[in-house]
């Protein structure tokens, strides 16, 4: 890698199989993203573990195939590094440093902890009990970032405040360190494409409203059947309405040609286009635009040892960058070494 590439750090949790949300959301963006930056891409396994510490059952499954969809989507483990959170103690290290020097208020307000704090709450588990390691999940994702001092973090408008806590942890270690060690890691941001889920809330495994990456083309269109229409669109003979199409027709703005959206637009708005046809002509289009990454997810699966050879491999690689970081920060406290 050269060295002159400014450096991009991104994960995501090991949720299991990954669903067209985290390939539009996502995946696409960071395939782009490796084409121009040092970049580091991890399996979150910690992070996971900060909530879901005793549903630890699937873990090794759902790293894999996190793994696998990464790679089948088209991230490459020769142009970025693809690495295991766990499989990289520098970052544990440098979390204990940057945990010294963090007020607990500043992790109070940080909205990440607050919306891991919700989904708690909502699963009905009391708050008192978040644990030691969740309150400090701010600042292991700043010690995630700051293990590369990473340039970028792609992220949407939304998320911007994430990063703001690793910024002012950072500028925080600089002052009192009297150093300009760590850089001010910004947010890189990102224009997603919204993919609903096909009752038209957020799209989550959790909601079962996906459609997978892997699903196959019957699978896919089993659950396209299942999408959101325009709702006043009652019978066939109805005429429709693509903009009141919450599901469906958004999704047409995703997956069709200009053409072909004016064409569907005209077949609804005069009923010569019944919804189950529409919606039978949009899974062939979903299946023929995910055909060669599912083809390729297929042919990943026949080396078992494949994806663990890519995380041992990007782990080891991430060591070697966040080992130089971290002794870096060693010698700026002062540790005794
Ligand atoms: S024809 Fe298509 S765009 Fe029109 S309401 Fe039905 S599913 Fe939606």
């Amino acid at each position: 890698m050269e060295n002159n590439k400014k450096v991009i750090m991104s994960g995501m949790r090991p949720t299991g199989k990954l669903h067209l949300g985290h390939y539009f959301g996502v995946l696409e963006n960071w395939k782009k993203l490796q084409e121009e930056f040092e970049c580091y891409f991890f399996i979150a396994d910690w992070h996971a573990l900060t909530t879901k510490y005793n549903e630890t059952s699937s873990m090794k499954q759902n790293v894999y195939d996190v793994a696998l969809d990464w790679l089948a989507c088209g991230l490459d483990e020769n142009k970025s590094v693809i690495y295991l959170q766990s499989k990289l103690p520098q970052t544990a290290e440098l979390h204990i440093y940057l945990s010294m020097i963090t007020p607990q208020n500043w992790v109070e307000r940080d909205p990440t902890l607050k919306d891991l704090a919700k989904i708690m709450k909502d699963k009905q588990e009391n708050v008192s009990d978040l644990s030691y390691g969740l309150f400090g999940y701010p600042v292991l994702m700043t010690a995630d970032i700051l293990s590369f001092n990473a340039d970028f973090v792609p992220v949407g408008i939304d998320q911007v405040a994430h990063v703001e806590l690793t910024r002012d942890i950072a500028r925080r270690f600089n002052n009192i360190y009297k150093t300009d060690y760590f850089v001010e890691t910004k947010p890189k941001l990102t224009e997603i494409p919204l993919l609903k889920g096909l009752d038209g809330n957020k799209m989550g495994k959790s909601f079962n409203n996906d459609i997978k990456i892997s699903d196959d083309e019957e699978m896919t269109l089993k659950k396209v059947k299942t999408g959101i229409t325009d709702r006043n669109r009652m019978r066939r003979d109805d005429k429709g309405n693509p903009d009141n199409c919450e599901v469906i027709y958004s999704y047409w703005k995703i997956f069709g040609s200009e053409d072909e959206q004016k064409e569907i637009c005209q077949g609804c708005k005069s009923a010569s286009l019944g919804c189950a046809d529409c919606k039978k002509m949009l899974a062939d289009k979903i299946n023929q635009r995910f055909a060669p990454i599912r083809q390729k997810r297929i042919e990943l699966q026949k080396d078992p040892d494949y994806i663990r050879q890519v995380l041992i491999e990007g782990s080891r690689k991430a060591a070697i960058k966040a080992q130089e970081i971290l002794d870096g920060v060693v010698d700026v406290i002062g540790m005794y070494k």
